[in-house]
């Protein structure tokens, strides 16, 4: 495995401002004619071309031969010093591809994903993000099997030729290959217009798979919203003629972006309220925003290099943040950015994957598409938002794009632009961009009452790997409650800015000792640490106006009592619920001013992965008990309100996705949990009715999640009843797969079970996610220590790794696990990844994972 550094980047030799690409198309065997206009750049005269499983036709310099050698990864062509011509013919074979890189099938059509590197996979070229081109596509393809062949630009030409078609593209603004796509297949397109600011009138077409033209309302929704809003909030306008987005079943990530033709996995564009849930529908929103917003950053300014993938995702993720909660509520996009942040990015940054979101190293670059580069690096980019402010971030947008436009830069350049326009000099922040490891602030507190004076300290643990500076520059908001919980001081008046070690700050005129509240609004992704006493978490619960922090301590307090049922039942003493605990829960649950999606989110029992991160053992059974007596106890305490709320509440039978209905069916959703603990008849039944009677997915997928989760009396009804209903839509049967795989009683026999239906495709990324990623992350089956549970799911990931290192790298980073499994569970996974290192034909994406996973614990 070869390490690539970012210290070791250098310009190309040679630039390749034109790309002139014609394909043969058909599924076995397909051509590919490429002409490079090449532009050397120095005295260099080998130019080295990335190719990978490609069979070389010809090659040919200036309409003559060519020297060149064949190398591991490509090819090395001897050039001249001057411009030249390079005409390079070669073949692929996209239906045995089945690593969802390059040009593949999916379904019935030809798809492409070449970011980072997929494009080495259809022909040889210099396959990095710094060489930008312009791009003529030509492709030809059968008219019956291929009835319309897509390409990123505006369509400039379409003829015929004999039973054949040609659709010819040409993109004018000069973009990386990595933006490349084409696809080629019979599928359905959904049309529709939108006109731009200044008043050009752009075409925007839908494609999918014939028969679910009825699931793109959502999806045509969030498009046009997405380029309102982008000329509203940023004052940029959409470019080309064209917008068009493909959905396709088999594909590794999310999205792609490619320019003016997005590949979208459908989960990410299909939805009716009888198939997909709220979450699906919002999810769709924040995806077909994403890539929209990545026009501008991602396409029109790129990254210079891979380590600089930041610069355009944690960039457009904060831009698709910021656009859900314009459209939705701000609070509760907050919550949920924060939560998915400290579920997947803290336990990423807490183990030996760890590392900056702008990596120094990197052996295989898609083991880099984490939740740190995108979810941590959105959080840099909300702090310079938070710290400069809104109008100057504007500001600072123009500037970058006045500057960069057409250019592959660095997030120096980024930072640069926001600091020339604010004025403010971003040098110390710029050591977030080369830190890891969640920082944690460590908090003490006096009150001097003869001064009126609350005195705060603050501690930054946190390595820089900078050596200017020994700590980090961030925005930290506080507020502080007064005995009966009016705000004495709030996070607005009080910018607060860390920027040292060790920082004091004084605060006059405090009357009282009052109860701080940190990091409000989690104006720093970072730990705190400060020794509140129950009371006074109690108090933030009952009176903060910020609701995060609400959300925020109502987690803590949930935590402190699972540690401390956790402790009793290990000791077998008396077991019991803080009364603390409950009046908190009362006092969320009966506030009028919370709306109910909002305390759907606050009244959530902590995950197990967020149980995980603050346990120092995960002994399985133990937290499973301490889980269902905590919701045994909260529900046998609310059950009956309740029960009555629902019973009062009216959901609507005409779906919405309205905030009234959004909220009515999440608290809904959120009380069944807890009267669902006690396994009572009564309230399963309600249950079940609910899941019978429902109209959309929503109510559905709750109710069955609920009842499918533990062995009960409607268990196997409701498994049965939802297979027979939904076996036939792929993405509904995802979710069935799912709930199985995460329920307490998964075992091998049912993955088996699974993997058996004639519905489950063992290569479709979605299946494989849902199946047997859902169970690695079903914690309390993964740490009770099975030995044929891990040799089965080795097997499984090798087998994977075969056809789609992608998927089963990122299958074995959930194995990081390890680290907290109880002695047994450990030792016998541990030897399943040993054993799975020696083999030999193992993808660089899977060993580093493993490498890296291994090194953290033996
Ligand atoms: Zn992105």
């Amino acid at each position: 495995m070869q390490e690539v550094f970012l210290k070791d980047y250098k310009k190309p030799d040679f630039l390749i401002p034109e790309v002139e690409l014609t394909f043969e198309i058909d599924e076995k065997l397909t051509h590919v004619y490429s002409k490079l206009k090449v532009i050397p750049q120095s005295q260099n005269e080998n130019l080295e071309l990335k190719g990978e499983g490609l069979d070389l036709v010809s090659i040919q310099l200036n309409g003559g031969d060519c020297e060149f050698t064949k190398t591991k990864d490509g090819l090395s062509v001897s050039v001249p010093t001057t411009e030249f011509i390079l005409e390079i013919q070669n073949t692929i074979k996209p239906a045995e591809n089945f690593s969802c890189e390059g040009v593949y099938k999916s379904g019935n059509i030809l798809c492409t994903q070449n970011e980072p590197e997929g494009f080495r996979r259809i022909t040889y070229f210099l396959d990095r993000p710094d060489i930008m081109s312009s791009f003529k596509t030509t492709l030809k393809g059968s008219k019956t099997q291929y009835p319309y062949l897509l390409s990123n630009g505006n369509l400039v030409d379409k003829r015929e030729e004999g039973e054949n078609h040609i659709w010819v593209w040409e993109d004018p603004f000069p973009k990386p290959c990595y933006l490349f796509a084409l696809v080629a297949g019979d599928l359905a397109v959904i049309k529709d217009t939108f006109t731009t600011q200044s008043g050009r009138e752009v075409l925007l077409e839908l494609y999918v798979d014939h028969g679910n033209e009825d699931k793109t309302t959502q999806a045509m929704e969030s498009l046009k919203n997405s380029m309102k809003w982008d000329e509203q909030r940023f004052r940029l306008e959409y470019d080309l003629d064209r917008y068009m987005i493909v959905a396709v079943d088999s594909f590794n990530m999310g999205a792609m972006e490619n320019k003016g033709l997005n590949i979208f996995n459908s989960h990410y564009v299909l939805a009716k309220p009888e198939t997909a849930t709220d979450t699906d529908f919002k999810n769709i929103e924040a995806v077909i925003g994403h890539e929209y917003f990545h026009n501008w950053t991602g396409n029109r300014v790129t990254c210079r290099d891979w380590f600089q993938l930041t610069l355009k995702e944690g960039l457009t993720v904060f831009r698709d943040q910021e656009f859900s909660s314009d459209l939705g509520s701000r609070t509760v996009k907050r919550i949920q950015d924060v939560d998915t942040l400290k579920n997947h990015q803290f336990p990423e940054d807490a183990s030996s994957l760890s590392h900056p979101i702008k990596p120094k190293s990197y052996v295989e670059m898609n083991n880099f598409y984490t939740a740190t580069v995108y979810e941590k690096g959105a959080e840099v980019i909300r702090m310079i938002h938070t710290l400069i402010g809104e109008e100057h971030f504007q500001q600072g947008m123009d500037l970058y794009f006045q500057r960069h436009d057409g250019q592959a830069v660095t997030t120096e350049d980024f930072v640069q632009a926001m600091s020339d326009a604010s004025g403010q000099d971003l040098e110390h922040f710029k050591a977030w961009y080369d830190q890891s490891g969640t920082p944690e602030i460590n908090i003490t507190t006096q009150f001097d009452a003869a001064k009126n004076e609350f005195t705060l300290h603050f501690e930054q643990v946190v390595t820089t790997h900078n050596a200017q500076y020994d700590c980090l520059y961030m925005p930290f908001h506080l507020s502080l409650l007064d005995e009966k919980g009016k705000e004495l001081l709030s996070f607005e008046q009080q910018k607060f800015i860390l920027n040292q070690k060790h920082q004091k700050l004084v605060l006059k005129d405090v009357s009282s000792q009052p109860v701080p509240v940190f990091n409000c609004h989690f104006s720093a992704p970072v730990i705190v640490n400060y020794d509140y006493s129950t009371p006074e978490k109690l108090h933030i619960v009952k009176y903060a106006e910020d609701y995060y922090s609400v959300y925020n301590m109502m987690q803590i307090l949930y935590l402190d009592q699972i540690k401390s049922l956790m402790k009793q039942f290990t000791v077998n003493g008396e077991v019991n619920i803080l009364p603390d605990l409950i009046t908190a829960f009362q006092s969320v649950m009966e506030n009028k001013n919370i709306d109910n999606e909002l305390k759907a989110l606050i009244l959530s029992l902590p995950s197990e992965r967020i149980i995980f991160e603050n346990i120092e053992l995960y002994d399985a059974p133990v937290v499973d008990k301490a889980l269902e007596f905590l919701a045994k106890n909260i529900g046998s305490h609310f059950g009956t309100y309740m029960d009555k709320w629902i019973q009062q509440t009216e959901f609507s039978s005409e779906y919405s996705l309205n905030q009234a209905d959004i909220g009515k069916r999440a608290l809904k959703n959120t009380y069944f949990t807890f009267l669902a603990a006690n396994k009572e008849s009564q309230n399963l039944q309600k249950i079940y009715d609910s899941f019978k009677n429902a109209t959309n997915m929503t109510e559905e997928l709750s109710a069955f999640k609920v009842l499918v989760k533990t062995e009960n009396e409607y268990c196997k009804t409701v498994k049965d009843e939802f297979y027979s209903k939904w076996k036939s839509d792929n993405l509904v049967f995802q979710k069935w797969v799912q709930a199985q795989a995460q329920a307490d009683y998964c075992d091998i026999d049912l993955l088996k079970h699974i993997e058996s239906l004639p519905e489950f495709d063992t290569k479709v990324p979605n299946h494989i996610r849902a199946l047997y990623a859902g169970f690695i992350t079903n914690l309390s089956r993964m740490c009770d220590g099975d030995k044929e549970t891990y040799a089965f799911l080795a097997n499984k990931i090798l087998e994977i790794d075969k056809f789609n290192s992608q998927i089963a790298a990122g299958l074995a980073k959930k194995l990081n696990i390890v680290k907290k499994m109880p002695s047994l569970g450990k030792d016998y996974l541990i030897q399943e990844m040993q054993n799975m290192t020696r083999e030999k034909s193992l993808s660089n994406d899977l060993r580093e994972i493993l490498d890296k996973n291994l090194k953290s614990i033996v």
